[in-house]
């Protein structure tokens, strides 16, 4: 790698002079000026290389600039670059059709978004209009964008600072045995005890005033815990009974993240809609998008849809997809983050733990796994409290900066890592990253009382 501190300098003195960054306090960020990028790993202009186990934000499913993806867009450019929402573009066909092939049931319809919380909110618009019901349920633990619906739908703190408390959301809780709110001791006891609560949350607050629950099919900022057996289908059946959409957001979760086109593969569940963004171009371009079952979009065969976005479909997004779809059929990527899931990632993670006493559980599927890490295995009590910064955030801080020292680029979440790969990284890759993290977990071991 050829180092250009000069140039690097530069970048970072025009993001600092200009660039508002997300989530941040202006002032108090130092972001790494990126000189490129390839399959699972990026590099600085210092001479730097990191292994990326985050795909970006969990969205480089097929890693940087696969070249069939870059060719696609680039001939894409020179055909047609853009095209307005109201025609019909072979590029959109192709991408809705792919993906319509690709979604479980009946999801047939596909509307395009930019990304995700647009994605979202469109679903949630669609499940009010289809049943005539104002609420919308959603999980504590969940995160589903940033925009007005979507972040009123969010469970973590990042909702608190525009929470309207009038949004029409009423939040429950879902199942998770490691830190069960239900005192549930087995997984069966977990899945009983939260269809119950579900079960109540409906009955209180009125089957008939509630348009749709919001679930991610396997939470994922939040803290990869997939649901327990049975519980998703008794969430489809408490739906059913009461005229109440289900919603599964696989922003994250879909598009071979968890060994599966969908997470809700897993589980023999069909949503009434589907959010996906993400992997569905692996970023390339902004694309998300709703599947439609043919109920709701039944709802729309006659009367108008009330929403739509001038880049609603963008011709180089679809040409994204379309070749991402077709790569990852090809080269069988979603085959392969199973694999990698079951022989690599999983049991180098439960060694891990066997070894480093700051590791409390390791969960996921596929290349979609959290290290929940801890002071105390006994009691549970995380490495860092709750939504904690400064000082309190220093262990999780030493870790990722020991991930990075290693030459690994670490996803931290409260006191939690994710390893969340490109779903075709590779054997190699995948076991030089947890090298990496047994040197990094020997620092958080640090605090461990
Ligand atoms: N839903 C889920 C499950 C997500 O993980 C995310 C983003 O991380 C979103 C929605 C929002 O997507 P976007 O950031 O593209 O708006």
């Amino acid at each position: 790698l050829a180092a250009d501190p000069k140039a690097g300098a530069a970048v970072k003195a025009a993001d600092r002079a200009h660039v508002f960054h997300s989530w941040s306090a202006q002032e108090l960020i130092d972001p790494l000026a990126v000189a490129g990028a390839e399959g699972s790993y990026f590099w600085d202009y210092e001479g730097n290389r990191y292994l990326d186990f985050t795909s970006g934000l969990v969205f480089t499913n097929i890693g940087y600039q696969h070249p069939a993806v870059v060719a696609a867009i680039q001939e894409q450019a020179g055909r047609l670059s853009t095209f307005a929402p109201a025609f019909a573009v072979d590029v959109r066909s192709e991408a809705a059709r792919l993906i319509a092939e690709r979604t479980p049931g009946d999801l047939d319809k596909i509307f395009f978004t930019n990304g995700g919380a647009e994605a979202v909110e469109n679903a949630v618009r669609m499940a009010r209009l289809h049943t005539g019901r104002p609420k919308v349920l959603s999980a504590y633990r969940s995160y589903h964008g940033s925009t007005s619906t979507a972040i009123n739908l969010t469970g973590d703190p990042r909702r608190w600072a525009s929470d309207s408390g009038n949004a029409g959301v009423v939040r429950f809780w879902a199942p998770f045995l490691y830190r069960s709110p239900f005192y549930a001791t087995t997984e069966a006891e977990e899945c009983a005890r939260a269809l119950e609560h579900l079960e109540a949350t409906i009955a209180f607050e009125g089957p008939a005033t509630i348009a749709a629950i919001v679930l991610e099919t396997i939470p994922g900022t939040a803290g990869i815990m997939t649901p327990p057996p049975g519980y998703l289908a008794g969430v489809r059946e408490l739906c059913d009974r009461h005229g109440i959409l289900l919603v599964l957001d696989e922003v994250m979760a879909g598009f071979g993240r968890t060994g599966a086109w969908f997470a809700a593969d897993h589980f023999d569940v069909v949503p009434d809609l589907l959010t996906f963004a993400k992997g569905v171009n692996s970023g390339y371009v902004p694309l998300g998008g709703v599947a439609i079952s043919a109920a709701v979009a039944d709802t729309f065969a006659t009367r108008p849809y009330p929403g739509g976005l001038t880049y609603s479909g963008h011709p180089l997004a679809c040409a994204a997809a379309v070749a991402t779809l077709r790569v990852m059929a090809e080269e069988k990527i979603v085959e392969h983050a199973a694999y990698i899931g079951e022989t690599v990632l999983g049991p180098g993670l439960r060694e891990l733990a066997d070894r480093h006493p700051s590791v409390g559980e390791v969960r996921g599927t596929g290349v979609f796994w959290a290290l929940d890490l801890v002071r105390d295995r006994e009691t549970r009590e995380p490495l860092v409290p709750y939504n904690a910064t400064g000082e309190a955030n220093a262990p999780m801080a030493a870790f990722a900066a020991a991930c990075k020292k290693g030459g690994l680029w670490p996803f931290v979440n409260m006191n939690r890592t994710h390893v969340v790969p490109p779903c075709n990284v590779t054997e190699a890759e995948a076991k030089e990253g947890l090298t990496i993290l047994d040197a990094a977990l020997s620092v958080a071991d640090e605090h461990v009382v």
